[in-house]
């Protein structure tokens, strides 16, 4: 391993005028402490595990409806799961929200309801890794620990043209490590909080990904080696991932007079305990589709195609097409697990759907 790109004298030498910049140039968001407002703990940790993996701006709504209907652990940890969920609707990821749960509840039963200002008890909680319990740490505790996600390695890539590859766990722990040793003394040691939040913050606004960084706009471009050298655009270096596995599926909308049916998927794997759409793997035409959920002859007053949809998880691909079937009275069906059938204004309101299948549940 290359052992000058992890040199921390530079960082160090930047963190005072990091820090600076980001004090004028931060932005204001709900989840973040200013002179006028505290942001508890809580907050912060909920802020945090919506941010995996979400935008900041699709987050916004999200956290705010989310803090309303569970102001703090005790609600969040005595909340029926379904409504959880209904609050997660269409945020993804849905083990973030149960986690978040047995995490509260964890919280509750261990450390009298108050997240531990602690790094390692915070990162012994479900669904808070390295980077989340860095950031809680950091930035609700001041406790001088880093924080580093995508957009930390890449600053750090940038400025200090690393050319080692940011998908290994190894470059990860070695920029973990140079930043630790950045954060045991000096501005970053003393506010590991803003610290912090200027690496996150830089590389969300400024060496943005994408061979995009505005270096015009940035406070260190007179240090960065990427800059200098020319490399900035083409870093960091990241192996491509492997390509999603594409499954077909057909989703039905299946109608019983004013009625639409549900079904919940299993406690565990994609989407685990989310209501759904009945969905079958495979493509099917409206004639096949008689036989293969054998339906009694009869039974289907009509059949609609509702069109092609695609939903894109993180290594899955749906591939997805939709028929409105209209069931006769008495007509039963076998092949498609327990279903539950509800008008749609009770399953807006109490169903939590994931947005995967927001092509056709729209239509409900
Ligand atoms: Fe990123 Fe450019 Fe700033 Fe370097 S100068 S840290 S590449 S924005």
């Amino acid at each position: 391993m290359e052992t000058e790109v992890f040199d921390s004298a530079l960082i160090s030498y930047l963190a005072g005028p990091l820090i600076a910049w980001f004090e004028v140039n931060a932005r204001v968001l709900p989840w973040r402490s200013t002179s006028e407002k505290k942001v508890s703990p809580y907050g912060i940790w909920v802020s945090e595990i919506m941010l995996q993996q979400t935008r900041v701006e699709a987050v916004k709504g999200y956290y705010a409806r989310f803090l309303r209907a569970l102001p703090d652990m005790q609600a969040l940890a005595g909340v029926q799961e379904d409504k959880l969920l209904k609050l997660w609707e269409g945020l993804g990821y849905y083990s973030r929200a149960r986690n978040l749960q047995k995490a509260a509840k964890t919280v509750a039963a261990q450390y009298g309801g108050e997240l531990p200002a602690d790094y390692k008890a915070l990162k012994s909680l479900p669904g808070i890794g390295p980077y989340t319990a860095g950031a809680v740490a950091s930035l609700a505790f001041r406790i001088p620990v880093p924080a580093v996600d995508g957009n930390v390695l890449r600053v750090i890539s940038r400025i200090l043209d690393s050319h080692l590859d940011i998908s290994l766990p190894e470059t990860k722990a070695a920029v973990e490590d140079m930043l630790s040793q950045v954060m045991s003394g000096g501005p970053a040691h003393d506010r590991p909080d803003l610290f912090n939040q200027a690496l996150m913050e830089l590389g969300a606004v400024v060496c943005i990904p994408n061979g995009a960084p505005q270096c015009f706009l940035c406070p260190v471009r007179e240090f960065c080696l990427g800059y200098q050298h020319g490399t900035a655009e083409d870093l960091p270096v990241k192996a491509p991932k492997k390509p999603r596995r594409v499954e077909e599926r057909t989703v039905l909308l299946l109608r019983w007079g004013k009625t639409t049916a549900l079904r919940k998927r299993p406690g565990k794997g994609l989407l685990a305990g989310m209501w759904e759409l009945p969905n079958i793997e495979g493509f099917y035409s409206a004639g096949e589709l008689e036989n293969c959920l054998q339906i009694p002859k009869g039974c289907i007053r009509s059949i609609r195609p509702l069109g092609e949809a695609r939903h894109i998880f993180t290594h899955i691909q749906w591939e997805m097409q939709g028929f409105e079937v209209d069931l006769s009275d008495g007509c039963v069906l076998n092949c498609l697990g327990a279903l539950v059938w509800e008008s749609p204004a009770v399953i807006r309101k109490s169903y939590p759907l994931p947005s995967a299948l927001k092509a056709y549940s729209k239509l409900i």
